[in-house]
């Protein structure tokens, strides 16, 4: 069994939709694991957020600017009236769902249901078009397995019990077709992975069958060792650790969802990124081995704010710590990074939805000061405390740069930085030139 998911490039046209039938062709038995429409679930938030704003009019417009879009994905992409018919239908169906949120009062809750649409219509037309082709396969819903708790951290043992379960039914089927994204929460309620999140449906998918390899196929042939949106002559890394590729996703390498490496890490399952476009590439393999190269790769992720605390009270103090991250845990806020020095303390956040009740508190600690538009850069390399050489490297690098703060030694595979936004495309491009070219 393999787990093949498909972003939404890779299903972004019918021409690209046709493409994959090759791909999922082979005798092995898969769970084929979809994303929306490229633009689809942007345009789904565009929707919801209209309807928050009560601007109905608008809403409807946009609700039949995707119906039409899709009227011309089912013109093409079937070739018998039959199908076509039974495409149409499809999307009335859900557009019809779309377009009753905007009769009644909207809520989160909407907003969610509103937003796994684009996933159920996608899987719902690869499988019209497999069975207009004749080749046999299942849809399985997502929501009938998929689940998170009321941390929003997925379910594991729900997810394997009942994926376990549905699967029975589709014993004779070799390809099994399912939604990425999508899930149900604590409450039984439609939710979602976050965006971006089918990568992560993809390797729970994984874990809860069991698979020898999730496969994950996008618009480009593997990790680059930088982000290709920007800098130039990035290259595909063959190998990379699951810590290595937990830790890039994590800082920021869109190609992959933040904690989709997580799951197949925790069940030793290997992860295979390749191109839908160069289906013949190797692309890149994560496993649990590292071939140790000294630098691997970069990675960038936005939207950080600095939290610095100073307090005398911090002097030769023990507790004062716990103090600072007790306040962090009752607002339900991680800390990404974290350095520290006798009298003071700064921590990076990356959700700053409570940053103003967190400030108000930790000033009973101390002074605080709050710095936003940062980013972090993480680069991923062998830092193995025994090595030398490769800080002053990275520094020397970045000596245009102000760093904010420096973090070393907490992983043997990264050092991360902090960096104004504003200087994060000259950061990421002169990294690569030191250390890459
Ligand atoms: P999908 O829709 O298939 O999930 P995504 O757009 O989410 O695809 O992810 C693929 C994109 O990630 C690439 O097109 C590329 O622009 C971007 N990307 C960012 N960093 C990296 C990286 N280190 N390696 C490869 N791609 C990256
Ligand atoms: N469709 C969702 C999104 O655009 C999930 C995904 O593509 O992974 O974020
Ligand atoms: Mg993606």
């Amino acid at each position: 069994m393999k787990i093949m998911k498909f972003g939404g490039t890779s299903v972004g046209n019918p021409d690209r939709i046709r493409a994959l039938i090759p791909l999922i062709s082979d005798n092995e038995e898969k769970i084929v694991v979809l994303s929306a429409m490229s633009g689809t679930t942007n345009k789904l938030v565009e929707i919801a957020e209209l309807l928050y704003a009560d601007n109905i009019n608008a809403a409807s417009l946009k609700i039949d600017s995707l119906s039409s879009n899709y009227y011309q994905v089912v013109e093409d992409l079937y070739s018998t009236n039959e199908y076509k018919a039974l495409g149409h239908e499809m999307i009335d169906s859900h557009i019809e769902y779309i377009r009753n949120f905007t009769l009644r009062v909207f809520t989160k809750l909407q907003e969610k249901a509103i937003l796994s649409v684009g996933e159920l219509i996608s899987t719902s037309l690869f499988h019209l078009l497999l069975q207009e082709r004749n080749i046999e396969s299942a849809l399985l819903p997502a929501l009938s397995f998929m689940r998170v708790d009321k941390d929003g951290e997925p379910d594991a043992f729900y997810i394997k019990e009942n994926l376990s379960r549905e699967l029975e039914n589709y014993k004779k089927e070799k390809i099994i077709i399912t939604q990425g994204f999508i899930c149900r929460n604590a409450y039984g309620e439609i939710d979602n992975l976050k965006r971006g999140g089918s990568d992560f449906s993809a390797s729970l998918i994984g874990a809860g069958a069991n698979a020898r390899e999730i496969q994950i196929w996008t618009d480009i042939n593997g990790f680059h060792n930088n982000d290709p949106r920007y800098v130039e002559h990035t290259s595909v890394i063959r190998q990379l650790s699951f810590d290595e590729a937990a830790e890039l996703a994590y800082f920021g390498a869109k190609i992959l969802h933040p904690s989709s490496v997580n799951p197949a890490r925790e069940n030793n399952i290997p992860v295979r990124l390749k191109n839908t476009m160069e289906p013949d590439d190797e692309g890149t393999l994560i496993t649990s081995e590292s071939d140790q190269l000294d630098y691997k790769a970069v990675a960038a992720k936005d939207g950080i704010s600095v939290l610095r605390i100073r307090s005398d009270r911090m002097l030769m103090a023990y507790g004062f710590l716990r103090k600072v991250f007790e306040i962090f845990e009752a607002y339900r806020t991680p800390i990404d990074m974290i350095t520290t020095s006798e009298i003071s303390v700064s921590i990076t956040i990356d959700n700053s939805d409570f940053i103003d009740q967190i400030a108000k508190d930790l000033r009973d600690l101390g002074s605080v000061e709050i710095e936003q538009n940062q980013s972090i850069i993480c680069i991923v390399g062998d830092f193995r405390t025994e090595r030398t050489g490769s800080a002053p490297e990275i520094f020397e690098a970045l000596n245009t740069i102000p760093l904010k703060m420096v973090s070393y030694g907490g992983s043997p595979h990264s050092l991360s930085l902090l960096i104004d936004t504003s200087r994060k495309t000259e950061a990421l491009r002169l990294l690569s030139k030191h250390l890459f070219n």
